[in-house]
């Protein structure tokens, strides 16, 4: 793929950038590497001063990014602005807890000392996906360079100043050059680098294909990697369930970032008995969308990302009407310039077809019935995909079952799957290994260190 600013609302190719040769990638794995070296010594507070200044350089350039966003990548400038904030919020997080999170834990043993120490690893490569286009970045940047490690980005290829604008940030907070960089490169330079003695991990946000291509790499070489890969979240709406308060959120959950977004709610399973009135009610909140340009304030649905993503999508709504499903609303790519797809319904797709069974990565939500909760967590489960759930009710001994026998990276009653800095984020089975966020997330790329003396 091209690494290019093609604007997703009217397909205009507005800039394109020459990849780094294989001189220019050396010479930044070298500065990485240096750099690692002299960082890993810097202390906590260092560290935070430097993280801190960056929250305040997001927040205070926030629409200038947040332009950026919508328009390399088409998401709605609010939720654009949103997205900066977040990151300003998950740096200032890990500026505040990082020491803690890392401190020395002693253990009393037969030794006159025991303990176990936090150590950084080194180079880390985050293969980021375009779709949050900052966050992503952030979350991986905030605990990495907090634990002494330094980063380096390959970016998606659809949103090179987003990539370009965010090392300038890190940079600018006062962070050395070679603690994070940017690697304007194609996908096909991965492998190549997971073989490089100075990378010591990786991590990958995208699809499947990517995250296996990238694990099969790093396996090769015994590095270890976080993915976090997709989903097609379930959204379960049980007989006790405030169902307006439910449609209201269900809609937000699919429409969210345009549709794509990996913990969007992307199968809504509803009980027989409601299925009627909760039908009724997200149609009538689908319909009431308004598709446009993602700078103006008042739209809710921008255009997908690319054009790819739009045929994939009108692929898959044509192979799920030609199992069975019956669109309620939507279900064709507007006309006109612009990767734009309508908000879309569609019901009695077979539970057991395979496209049941896929991501819709867009506005498309799947709505399946089922007769009681036995019913519900078992299509929700029969997924091979394990990242978020969100699901409704008011009954107590419901929420309890949902919470024990769903699998899934997380589940969210009476609520949408978000992410939140506090808590940790992640998935099982085909959506990925290993946490970002939290405690848990800055616990991934270090050396837990035994450490015993007599
Ligand atoms: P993608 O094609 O996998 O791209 C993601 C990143 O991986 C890009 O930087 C891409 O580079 C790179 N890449 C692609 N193929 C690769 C390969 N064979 N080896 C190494 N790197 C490779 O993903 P996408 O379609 O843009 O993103 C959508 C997917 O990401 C969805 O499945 C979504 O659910 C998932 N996602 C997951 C999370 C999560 O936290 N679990 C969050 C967001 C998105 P190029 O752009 O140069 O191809």
């Amino acid at each position: 793929m091209a690494i290019a600013t093609i604007n997703p609302a009217t397909g205009e190719t507005l800039k394109t950038f020459e990849p780094l040769n294989d001189t220019e990638i050396a010479a930044k794995l070298d500065l990485a590497g240096e750099t690692y070296h002299q960082y890993r010594h810097t202390s906590f507070q260092e560290r935070s001063l430097k993280l801190t200044k960056a929250a305040e350089i997001l927040e205070q350039e926030k629409a200038d990014f947040a332009n950026l966003m919508t328009l390399e990548m088409g998401k709605t400038k609010k939720s654009a602005i949103a997205e900066v904030e977040k990151c300003a919020a998950v740096c200032r997080y890990y500026a505040e807890h990082a020491a803690n999170f890392l401190a020395d834990i002693y253990v009393k043993t037969d030794a006159s000392h025991s303990c176990v120490k936090y150590q950084p690893l080194g180079v880390i490569l985050a293969v980021m996906p375009w779709n949050f286009p900052f966050w992503q970045v952030f979350r991986f940047a905030a605990p990495a360079l907090m634990a002494g490690n330094v980063g380096l980005l390959k970016h998606a290829s659809n949103v090179p100043q987003c990539a370009l604008a965010i090392e300038d940030i890190i940079h600018r907070a006062g962070f050395p050059q070679g603690a994070f960089q940017t690697l304007l490169i194609g996908a096909a330079k991965v492998a190549n680098l997971m073989a490089d003695d100075r990378i010591k991990a990786a991590t990958l946000t995208g699809s499947e294909p990517a995250g296996a291509s990238l694990a099969q790499a790093a396996g090769k070489q015994i590095k270890k990697v976080v993915l976090e890969l997709g989903g097609s979240d379930p959204f379960i709406v049980l007989e006790s369930a405030d169902i307006e308060a439910a449609v209201a959120t269900a809609t937000t959950a699919r429409m969210l970032n345009n549709g794509q977004s990996c913990i969007a709610a992307k199968r809504f399973i509803v009980i027989e008995a409601i299925a009627d009135k909760f039908e009724k009610l997200l149609l009538e909140k689908f319909i009431a969308l308004k598709v446009g340009d993602p700078m103006l304030p008042e739209t809710d649905l921008g255009p997908l990302a690319t054009p790819d993503i739009l045929q994939d999508l009108d692929q898959q709504v044509q192979t799920a009407v030609n199992s069975g499903g019956k669109i309620l609303t939507g279900g064709q790519p507007l006309s006109g310039s612009g990767n734009f797809y309508p908000a879309t319904i569609i019901r009695d797709v077979p539970q057991d077809s395979a496209i049941a069974k896929d991501e819709f990565f867009g506005p498309v939500a799947l709505l399946f019935r089922v007769p009681d909760i036995d019913a519900a967590i078992k299509l929700a489960n029969d997924s091979p995909f394990g990242l978020g759930a969100s699901a409704w009710t008011a009954n107590a001994e419901e929420k309890q079952r949902l919470i024990e026998e769903i699998e899934a990276g997380g589940v969210f009653i009476n609520g949408m799957v978000k992410s939140d800095p506090r808590l940790p984020f992640g998935g099982i089975k085909r959506s990925g290994y290993g946490r970002e966020l939290s405690i848990q997330g800055i616990h991934e790329f270090v050396n837990v260190k035994t450490v015993w003396v007599k």
